[in-house]
């Protein structure tokens, strides 16, 4: 575990392997604990234990901000909602696969992987999990000290980017990640590669001084001036 910047932790540690879901991140404001991803359905009691170590009740955890539906994001969700009785937070599109209304839809190129995995897609599946607070992008909520929500589609239709607007800090989910430098999510699991890169631009935009994603690890600092960068590089490179 590290504390990425006060009062913001990277729960995912030591566990931060590819294979084993995504990266957890807490955001401590006073007593209340906001939760962003979950990785897989078997981290959860390490999650809950981090939280434990921490000084807090499951219960303090109030609030779950999902940042796209996929199982290495949302595969806690179900039991760590249950125990903590927080409340999700969710983007309308993605709410259809987290509430089990349609299948988690597996890797969707090339073509041959598709159809090789298609047996082990139902190995994916998560348990449904009701969404309490839909956003569609645009929202400020007081979560966390005060969020607001960036639609950042292409990954998933309701892929989300979260701002902690006190901190200047968002977290990217998985349109972008970060390992040897800035890079694009895993193009077999992304439904629009060019939808990506349309809505990096949209978070290039934006001012931030720490960055925190989905696979890899922060960048602490520059960190909006880093993506401006990267998102400069992507209109010199041909469309996938
Ligand atoms: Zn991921
Ligand atoms: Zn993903």
């Amino acid at each position: 575990m590290i504390e990425v910047i006060r009062h913001v932790y990277k729960l995912s540690g030591w566990w931060d392997q590819p294979d084993l879901g995504a990266n957890v991140y807490l955001v401590v404001d006073g007593g209340k604990l906001t939760l962003i991803d979950t990785g897989y359905a078997h981290n959860f009691r390490l999650i809950l234990g981090r939280i434990h170590r921490m000084g807090f009740l499951p219960s303090c955890v109030r609030h779950i901000i999902v940042t796209h539906h996929h199982p290495d994001h949302v595969g806690g969700l179900a039991a760590l909602k249950q125990t903590t009785g927080a409340a999700v937070v969710a983007h309308a599109d993605d709410v259809p696969y987290i509430e089990g209304a349609l299948p988690q839809p597996g890797p969707c190129r090339p073509g041959w992987l598709r159809s090789a995995s298609a047996p082990l897609v139902p190995l994916l599946r998560t348990a449904p999990v009701k969404v309490d607070i839909v956003v569609k992008g645009g929202e400020e909520l007081p979560v966390a000290g005060g969020i607001r929500v960036l639609h950042t589609p292409g990954h998933t239709p309701g892929s989300i980017c979260v701002f902690l607007r006190q901190r200047g800090l968002v977290m990217t989910g998985d349109l972008l990640a970060q390992r040897l430098g800035i890079r694009l999510p895993a193009l077999s699991f992304t439904v629009d590669v060019g939808q990506v890169q349309d809505s990096v631009r949209k978070l290039a935009e934006e001012d931030f001084e720490t960055a925190c994603f989905g696979h890899g690890s922060p960048l602490v600092k520059n960190a909006s001036k880093r993506v401006a960068e990267y998102a400069r590089r992507l209109d010199h490179k041909k469309p996938f």
